[in-house]
């Protein structure tokens, strides 16, 4: 995610960027696999980076999503109290969220708080109100920005699994597994790796401690569940496990918080329970048998009250944007924007770039009403055929997805981008009339297309019967 938000930043000016993934994605780390929450920023101690990111994060957050036609909604959040010591944990959030510039916080109880949320245990007492958090799609906001980018100019490279870092004659040299790199600059934004990253240029003060957190995806069937998301009282844990709606009409309930090694994303019976029980506790009718999908995210934590944002005191001009815990998808476009602020001070070209993108529009056929759905189809026949019928995602939109900067090259891709296989059969009916199109569109072998990062392959060859057509 920052990476992205960094280089759509940078595509302001009229300089070289470049970003180097190691998977066959942009937002195939962290920034997939989380909460999906734009936190308002009561969190936060006062006067850390992670405050006023967080906060400037927020505003950006929702302006961006409107200019780049990305999926966002201010539904506000409560953090709900059941007890004297949760109505003294909400009131310190509420003094901090003032302090760092929230605005809109109120303390609500009794009746106000259960016309707000009728499914609220009616164990609890009061809640803190934050008007200005929301929900997002947060691997669309990572792709919506790296899309408009390289539209723009940037460069982004796959498969490029950083290995080392060189200094020479005054400039890096960036190892990957794709091949060597120069730079005047380098930027580390290797979310659960950036420790390791940083090591390679020589700054090795903090380690990461990835933390996992796990979910359940409910089915729209329940999306009537909650209007806001809804949370319990912070612990050492961090924000705890909380309901919420997700954007695309789902309800998602989580996360736990365990030790774990980087990138291990698989789900435990232990973490779901955990979930469970502590779900149920602020919202008793959250029907988890409506489950249709099970996910975990890695938090890059270095044990700090901050974020790693910065030059490096001893290797001028790499930069870390390090141990991006939560909520770090939020804080996402203002860390950007301070970085790329740090760089022009160190010299970079301010030139501003005329193909600079600000604007990015998507057809979600699903969302528009009869005379559009109509209008949209006499425009482009494509958008007659449905090729996902749990999330009505038609053909038009895939194409149109593999015809943008960044095409997708797996299935996954492809359901970030069109939310096909993000339905009740998880992609049973859609998954190989999704392959078909990214093997004819893409020009490539349905044998060559993974489920999501390189060697997830789903077919490795043919028996018999017939090639799926469209
Ligand atoms: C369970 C959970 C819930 C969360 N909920 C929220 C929330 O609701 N709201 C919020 O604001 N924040 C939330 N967060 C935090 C947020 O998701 C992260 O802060 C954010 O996604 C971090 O983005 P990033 O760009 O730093 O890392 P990532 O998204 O992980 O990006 C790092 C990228 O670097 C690549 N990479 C790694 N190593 C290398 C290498 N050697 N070479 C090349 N590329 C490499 C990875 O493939 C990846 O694409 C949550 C996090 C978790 C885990």
């Amino acid at each position: 995610m920052c990476g992205c938000s960094l280089l759509y930043e940078l595509s302001r000016y009229s300089i070289k960027t470049l970003l180097l993934e190691k998977e066959n994605d942009v937002s195939d780390g962290t920034s997939k696999a989380n909460s999906a929450i734009v936190h308002a920023g009561y969190d936060p101690a006062p006067g850390t980076m992670m405050a006023r990111y967080n906060v400037e994060g927020n505003t950006l957050m929702e302006r961006l999503c409107a200019d780049l036609d990305i999926m966002y909604k201010k539904t506000g959040s409560l953090v709900v109290g059941f007890d004297d010591t949760d109505r003294k944990s909400i009131e310190k959030l509420y003094v901090k969220g003032n302090r760092n510039g929230v605005p809109g916080l109120r303390i609500v109880e009794g009746k106000e708080l259960f016309k707000m949320e009728g499914a609220l245990s009616r164990d609890i007492v009061c809640a803190l109100y934050a008007p200005t958090a929301g929900i997002v799609s947060p691997w669309e906001f990572a792709i919506a920005q790296a899309e408009c980018a390289v539209k723009g100019g940037a460069r982004v490279e796959f498969n490029a699994e950083v290995t080392g870092i060189k200094t020479e004659n005054g400039h890096f040299v960036v190892v990957t597994a794709k091949g060597e790199y120069k730079a005047r600059f380098v930027v580390n934004a290797a979310g659960v790796n950036s420790d390791i990253i940083s090591g390679m240029a020589g700054e090795k003060f903090f380690t990461i401690q990835p933390k996992r957190g796990e979910y359940y995806i409910l089915d729209t069937t329940e999306a009537k569940l909650v209007n806001m998301v809804i949370f319990p009282c912070p612990s050492k844990l961090g924000k705890g496990v909380l309901v919420s709606p997700t954007v695309h009409g789902n309800i998602i309930v989580g996360p736990d918080s365990t030790d774990c090694p980087r990138e291990a994303t698989e789900s435990t019976v232990s973490g779901l329970e955990y979930v469970a029980k502590n779900a149920l506790r602020c919202v008793p009718s959250v029907n988890l048998r409506a489950s249709i999908r099970n996910f975990s995210g890695v938090r890059a934590d270095a044990g700090l009250e901050d974020f790693i944002v910065g030059e490096s005191k001893r290797t001028p001009g790499f930069f870390n944007i390090a141990g991006i815990k939560s909520p770090g998808l939020t804080a996402s476009p203002a860390i950007a924007r301070d970085v790329a602020g740090m760089l022009l001070d160190k010299g970079l070209d301010s030139t501003p770039n005329p193909d600079f993108v600000t604007e990015r529009k998507v057809t979600r056929f699903k969302y528009l009403s009869d005379d559009e759905k109509r209008e949209a189809i006499a425009r482009n026949p494509l958008y007659g055929t449905i090729v996902c019928r749990c999330e009505t995602v038609t053909e038009g939109e895939i194409v149109d997805a593999l015809n943008r900067p960044l095409p997708p090259r797996s299935l996954d891709a492809v359901k970030r981008r069109c939310t096909t296989g993000m339905g009740r059969c998880q992609g049973g009916f859609c998954g190989p009339r999704v392959m078909a199109l990214i093997a004819k569109y893409g020009n490539t072998s349905e044998t060559d297309i993974p489920l999501d990062r390189e060697g997830m392959y789903i077919v490795t060859g043919r028996t018999k019967g017939k090639r799926v057509s469209l």
